[in-house]
Formats: C-alpha cells, sequence, structure tokens
C-alpha cells in the first residue's frame, strides 16, 4: 500500500525532497529573514515549495517560475497565466504571521450533514499552494472545471459545489452593497476561481478530516474532474 502522510509529516517530507527547490537563492532567503523574521521567511519557503511541489506532482520536471514579491495585492500567493509564473508575496505572509491563521473548513458528509475541522497554518499553506498550482493547470486545458451549477455523481462533492455556490452568491452581494468595484468582484468571483476555491476547500476537508492521505490521492484530488466523477 503506498505511503499516507499527516500534515506534519507531508510538510516535512516535501520540504526534505524538493530541498528548497520553491527559492533556489539561500541568500535570498536569509536576506528575508533578517529583514522580516524567520517566521515570515519560513511562510515564503513553505508556500514556494509546496507550489513546486504540487507543480512537479502534476507537471512532472517541468520546470517551475516562482516570483518573490515584497508587496502586491491582497493575496499571499496567485498564479499570473500570462507570464506563466508563480509569485509569493512577502507583505502578506508577514500579515499571516502575525495574525496566524484559526480558521475553521466546513467538510460535508454524503447526507448534507456538516461538521467544521479546525485549519492549523500547515493545512492552510498547503491549501493555498495547491489552488496556485489548480489555477496553472486550467490554463494549460489539463483539467475541466467545476462549475456552480455542475453536479456529479459524487453526492459529497455535489454538497461542496452546493457550498460554494452558495457561499460566492452571499459575498458577490455583500461586496456589491459595499459598492465594491465590479471589475474586483468579477475577478475575484469568476469561473477559474470557483474551481479553485472548491478544490482547496475539498483538499483541506480530506487532509484534516482523514488526517492522512497518500501521494496519489494529492494529485487526484489536484486534478479532480467533474467529468471523470460523473463517468464513474
Ligand atoms: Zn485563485
Amino acid at each position: 500500500m503506498e505511503k499516507e502522510y499527516g500534515v506534519e509529516e507531508l510538510i516535512a517530507h516535501v520540504l526534505n525532497l524538493m530541498g528548497g527547490q520553491g527559492i533556489s537563492d539561500n541568500d535570498y532567503v536569509q536576506k528575508i529573514g533578517d529583514e522580516y523574521g524567520s517566521a515570515v521567511s519560513r511562510i515564503v519557503v513553505y508556500i514556494s515549495t509546496f507550489i513546486a511541489f504540487f507543480n512537479y506532482l502534476v507537471f512532472g520536471d517541468e520546470d517551475v517560475n516562482i516570483s518573490i514579491f515584497k508587496n502586491h495585492s491582497s493575496f499571499i500567493a496567485a498564479y499570473d497565466p500570462r507570464r506563466d509564473m508563480y509569485s509569493v508575496i512577502i507583505s502578506n505572509a508577514e500579515k499571516l504571521a502575525k495574525e496566524r491563521y484559526l480558521g475553521y473548513v466546513t467538510d460535508f458528509n454524503e447526507d448534507g450533514s456538516f461538521h467544521e475541522l479546525f485549519q492549523g497554518v500547515g493545512p492552510f499553506l498547503l491549501s493555498i499552494a495547491l489552488h496556485e498550482v489548480r489555477h496553472r493547470l486550467q490554463k494549460k486545458k489539463r483539467v475541466k472545471m467545476f462549475s456552480c451549477n455542475r453536479i456529479t455523481r459524487d453526492k459529497r462533492i455535489n454538497h461542496f459545489i452546493k457550498f460554494r455556490k452558495y457561499l460566492y452568491a452571499y459575498e458577490k452581494k455583500t461586496c456589491r452593497e459595499g459598492h465594491v468595484w465590479k471589475k474586483i468582484i468579477e475577478s475575484r468571483y469568476s469561473p477559474k476561481e470557483f474551481d479553485a476555491d472548491f478544490i482547496d476547500h475539498y483538499f483541506s476537508a480530506e487532509i484534516i478530516g482523514r488526517g492522512r492521505l497518500s501521494l496519489s490521492e494529492i494529485r487526484t484530488i489536484l486534478l479532480l474532474s467533474p467529468i471523470r466523477l460523473f463517468n464513474e
């Protein structure tokens, strides 16, 4: 049977396996540490290494292009489809290091009942990286996207999709009422984001809820397809 990893084990394994491949320049990591503190440089190294690893899991040994920016947007990480480049943003890693992320992830059962799972920093950083790699898979047309009206044969998956659909409707309404610029709402709640948000949510529920996942199970989640689920 294939080895399964708990969150901490997975993180240790990935860091060891990639040997800091996310950021090849160790002096630069040192510089970030000197300027922002080791907690911030650790977050930056973790996210870039996780991105490099997930990218490797689905694209094989293709070169991975990750840039580190000091200040940019409100995201910790992003994928730029035009330049085919991932980025990690230090100022937002700094925010995360200060706030510490104490969030919950909703997990669903087949019958639609649900419960909340505590999401620590580790699973949160893994899910961010997974989200960005899903965006690259969308761009490279390696996956069919999940949309808000998609119904699959997997009853549990359908609850995740429905949840995301209502969440998006609610958040979009709140944004409109708060007079957020229409273009910002459209890009934040686009079909691409719906698909990537659904995938990272499902991954978090799986790894936290089950406690352990094998690398091929993670790969399967990254490549999850509504068509494949439908045909099974
Ligand atoms: Zn996204």
